[in-house]
């Protein structure tokens, strides 16, 4: 069973944290991220975030959003570090290269909700039935003192919250989510406000990008997946950010009768990123596990090496040979 008392021993006996979260920062990491940090400071902590990749420019209206770190500020000295927190990050290799300026620390507390967690820290704390770590830093607030919560920290992690469940529509949603984000509202933050910021600032080649992707969209004969392919040309032809393709998947799952949906697309650094999400039972979190990526049940991913035809190709077909398998059992 879990209980928070091995971490409030750690926030107790030390002074200062380093705070992390994964690679190609998510709206969950990064609130969960500040609300922390805020709960620190009220305790009289000495707490800093520091990131291996830029703030998503959504996330700008978060408060203190600007005095987040990053890697190539090289402003962290890891022998001023007591504790490193780890938040929202199933592995050592989502971490990315931020785990280097710690992973000699004694003390690691990873906090998290990924079905896929390889429990890497000195003290793991993984709830897999949590919509997001906000709630779990909810829960966390709750056990030390409700009165630390105020308005930045609610408006932190209501943004960690909505994000993750897609504004509520995803199965990880139940009565304690509503419960956890109907108590963030009761002292006055206004949830239309958090999802304007979140979802009403696309920029024109951001829905130009999305135009682009939704031209390659591809569906197999018995409309039971569907996927589309972002390559570096459709970006550069669009001049979209990487960050823009954040959301895409999503859309892509929103096909009638569609179970499966997945987003193939190159990064920055020629590797083939793929985003699996699934509507029903289908365990996207085991199938990316084949590829040594993981999620939860119905969002999860894996990061490939190879050509992206190639990598297409394989994960496809063992994906349509995974759904006979399931077909014949049932
Ligand atoms: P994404 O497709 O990047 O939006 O990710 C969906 C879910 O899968 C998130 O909860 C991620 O944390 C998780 N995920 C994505 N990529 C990986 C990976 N390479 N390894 C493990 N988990 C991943
Ligand atoms: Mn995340
Ligand atoms: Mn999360």
């Amino acid at each position: 069973m879990n209980n928070f008392n091995g971490i409030k021993k750690i926030l107790r006996d030390n002074n200062s944290f380093l705070i992390t979260s994964h690679i190609n920062l998510d709206g969950d990491g990064i609130g969960s991220e500040l609300a922390l940090y805020f709960v620190l400071k009220k305790l009289n902590k000495k707490p800093i975030i520091l990131n291996q990749d830029r703030l998503p420019r959504i996330y700008k209206f978060l408060p203190d959003s600007d005095k987040i770190h990053y890697l190539d500020d090289n402003c962290i000295d890891p022998k001023s570090i007591d504790v490193c927190i780890v938040l929202d990050c199933s592995n050592i290799r989502r971490i990315g290269k931020t785990y280097e300026i710690f992973k000699d620390l004694k003390t690691v507390i990873n906090i998290d909700h990924h079905m896929s967690n390889e429990n890497y820290g000195s003290l793991n704390y993984v709830d897999s039935s949590a919509s997001s770590v906000g709630e779990i830093i909810f829960e966390l607030i709750k056990s030390i003192n409700i009165d630390l919560l105020d308005k930045n920290i609610s408006t932190c992690l209501f943004t960690a919250i909505i994000t993750d469940t897609g504004s509520f529509r995803y199965s990880n949603v139940n009565f304690n989510t509503f419960a956890i984000a109907s108590h963030l509202t009761s002292d006055g933050i206004k949830p239309y406000l958090i999802a304007d910021n979140i979802y009403n600032k696309n920029t024109y080649t951001g829905l130009k990008l999305l135009g682009e992707a939704l031209l390659t969209l591809e569906i197999d004969n018995s409309n039971y997946v569907s996927w589309v392919t972002i390559t570096r040309k459709i970006l550069s032809d669009t001049n979209a950010k990487d960050e823009e393709i954040e959301g895409i998947v999503d859309i892509v799952t929103s096909l009638d009768k569609v179970e499966i949906s997945i987003l193939f697309r190159e990064t920055k650094d020629n590797k083939i990123k793929v985003s699996f999400r699934s509507k029903g039972n289908f365990n996207v979190n085991k199938f990316a596990g084949k590829f040594k990526g993981g999620g939860h049940l119905n969002a999860a991913g894996c990061l490939c090496s190879g050509k992206l035809e190639e990598i297409k190709e394989k994960i496809l077909s063992e994906l349509f040979s995974d759904i006979k398998c399931l077909k014949c059992k049932n």
